[in-house]
Formats: structure tokens, sequence, C-alpha cells
């Protein structure tokens, strides 16, 4: 993860800097989210022993405590029920408009969905509009593999985006 401009933290990987989360197996108990949003699903967990459905993904069922569970699908394409854009002073690391949305998945249990919107510009999206899920490459990230010394671990994170190109 390149941080142009500041000498100090060129070929570094600043830790603290990194807003992506940690998604290697290794250090994270829902890595299987990740690699299912590579493949195109949007998941969550759902309780075997009880059938609790939480969103998001958890290692223990916030019912019952078990730790038995297993992911499920979720639709991938919504309504927008209400949103905001930031079009000034979004935070760093983001691009204006920053857009936020409670989505409508349309189906139990997990039916709406807080979400940014992304690959639509300002004053586009209107309530109603369909939205379909957007999974992107974001930097890699540096993990200790033993003999195998740094390895760096491709990750990906999601948004949505209009069903209907601007
Ligand atoms: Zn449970």
């Amino acid at each position: 993860m390149a941080i142009l401009g500041i000498p100090i933290l060129e070929n570094l990987y600043p830790v603290t800097m990194d807003m992506w989360p940690v998604q290697a197996k290794e250090f994270n108990r829902n890595w299987q989210f990740y690699e299912n949003l590579k493949q195109g699903r949007f998941t969550t967990t759902k309780c075997k022993d009880c059938g609790k459905v939480a969103y998001p993904p958890r290692v223990i069922c916030p019912e019952c405590y078990s730790e038995n569970l297993e992911y499920i699908d979720l639709p991938t394409k919504g309504k927008v029920i209400s949103f905001s854009e930031e079009v000034r002073g979004v935070p760093l690391g983001f691009e204006a408009p920053l857009i936020h949305a409670v989505i409508d998945l349309g189906v139990e249990p997990v039916r709406r969905l807080l979400t940014r919107i992304i690959n639509c510009p300002a004053g586009y999206l209107k309530e109603g509009d369909e939205v379909q899920l957007a999974v992107f490459p974001v930097p890699p990230h540096p993990i200790e593999k033993g003999k195998q010394g740094t390895v760096m671990v491709e990750r990906v994170f999601f948004a949505f985006e209009p069903v209907k190109k601007p």
C-alpha cells in the first residue's frame, strides 16, 4: 500500500493508516465472508443451532452463543430507501461524492442494510433506484508466514452501485 507524498512511509506498511479489514485466514475468523465476496457472493452467518441469521457475519451467535455457524447467501440486488451524499470534505482515502444509503434487499431476515454506493455521480441516485453488489480490490496487506517470510494478501471490499449506469 503506497503512501504517496510522505517520504518516511514509502515502501512501508503504515498499519494505523490502513482502513480496510485484515482479511487473512490467520487473523480474521470471518475470512470466509471476503472469500465469498471474491466470487461475487454476498453472504452472512446463520446459526446451525438456533437458526439466527446475523449481519454483519459473526463468529459467535448473538442469540445462543453457539460457534456452530454457516454462511448463507444474501441477495446481491436491492432498492434504495434513503441516502445521503457528501460532496465536500470527504474523509482521507475517499473520493467525492461519498454516498451512503439504506437499501432494501427485499427479503428477511437481513432486509435493510446500510451501505456505500459507488460508481455513481452526485445528484444521480434517487429513492427507489435499484442497486447491485459491487466488489472491488483494496490494497493488499502483509502477513508473516513462517519460512515464507512476509507475504502480501490480496483483499477486496464491497459496496453497491446503481444497476442503471449513469
Ligand atoms: Zn444461535
